[in-house]
C-alpha cells in the first residue's frame, strides 16, 4: 500500500504526541516527536552553559557548536515508545522537566537551530510512512504532507493534562506554574519570526478540549482512512 506523510501540529500539551504515537503504531509508520528534538537542543544549551544571565541564548557560541548536537531516536522495548538520544545518551527523562520546558521556546526561535532541526526532520521523512508532530510540520517541514492536522484545546485544559502527567510520573508540579508556561510558550511559538506556529491552509482543525483519548484516536484513524483510500 502507498505510504503517506502525516503532519500533526498544534499548541503545547494538547495531546498531539499521544495521538500521533498511537496512530503510527496502529498503521506501522515511524513516529517522530519534533518537540523532543528542540528539547534535546535546549538540554545541550543548559549542560554547556549557553544561557546568558537574562535567560536569553548565547547564539554566537551556540552557532559554533550547532554541529556538535546530534539527536536520534531509539525504540525503548520496555515502553514500546521511541526514546530521545542526545549525542548517544538517552535523555528522554531529562528533556521532560520544567527546566527544559521553560527554556525551550527561546532556543527554538533561533533561526539556525530551526534550520538544523528541519533538515534532520526532512531526512527522517524522505521515505514517507511517517507521522511527525510539532509546530511547523505542515507548514515548513512537510508542506506537501498528504494529511495535516492542527490540534488545539483551551490553555486551562492543556495545563491540567500536563499537571496530571507530571504527577503520574512522580515529578513535582504546580498548576499555576504550568499554566503560565503553557501560555508563554503559546505566545513565543506564535510570534517568533521563523516558522511561527500557525495552522496550514490545508490542515484539518481538531479542538480536543472535550474529547477522550479514545475518541481522538478514532477521529484520527478515520481521517487517515479517508486520505489513504484516495492516495
Ligand atoms: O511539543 P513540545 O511541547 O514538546 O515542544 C517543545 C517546544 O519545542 C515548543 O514549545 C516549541 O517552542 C518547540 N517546537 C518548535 N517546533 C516544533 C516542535 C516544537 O518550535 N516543530
Amino acid at each position: 500500500m502507498k505510504k503517506i506523510t502525516i503532519a500533526i501540529d498544534g499548541f503545547s500539551s494538547c495531546g498531539k504526541s499521544t495521538m500521533a504515537k498511537d496512530l503510527a503504531k496502529e498503521i506501522g509508520y515511524i513516529y517522530i516527536d519534533s518537540g523532543a528534538m528542540y528539547r534535546a537542543a535546549t538540554l545541550y544549551c543548559i549542560e554547556n552553559n549557553l544561557f546568558l544571565e537574562d535567560g536569553s541564548v548565547n547564539t554566537k557560541e551556540l552557532e559554533k557548536q550547532i554541529d556538535n548536537i546530534h539527536i536520534s531516536f531509539q525504540l525503548n522495548t520496555q515502553t514500546n515508545r521511541p526514546d530521545t538520544y542526545l549525542n548517544g545518551i538517552n535523555v528522554e527523562d531529562k528533556i521532560r522537566t520544567m527546566e527544559v520546558s521553560s527554556k525551550v521556546s527561546p532556543v527554538s526561535a533561533v533561526g539556525f537551530v530551526r534550520e538544523a532541526m528541519v533538515a534532520a526532520q526532512q531526512k527522517m521523512g524522505e521515505a514517507k510512512g511517517i507521522v511527525m508532530d510539532g509546530r511547523d510540520i505542515g507548514t515548513t517541514v512537510f508542506p506537501n504532507a498528504e494529511l495535516k492536522i492542527f490540534v488545539t484545546a483551551s490553555a486551562q485544559i492543556r495545563a491540567q493534562r500536563r499537571f496530571d502527567e507530571l504527577k503520574e510520573k512522580g515529578q513535582q508540579a504546580d498548576f499555576n506554574e504550568i499554566l503560565e508556561n503553557v501560555e508563554s510558550r503559546d505566545y513565543i511559538d506564535q510570534h517568533r519570526e521563523v516558522s511561527p506556529l500557525k495552522q496550514a491552509d490545508d490542515a484539518i482543525l481538531l479542538d480536543n478540549s472535550h474529547m477522550s483519548i479514545a475518541e481522538q484516536k478514532q477521529w484520527l484513524m478515520d481521517k487517515f482512512q479517508e486520505v489513504i483510500q484516495k492516495a
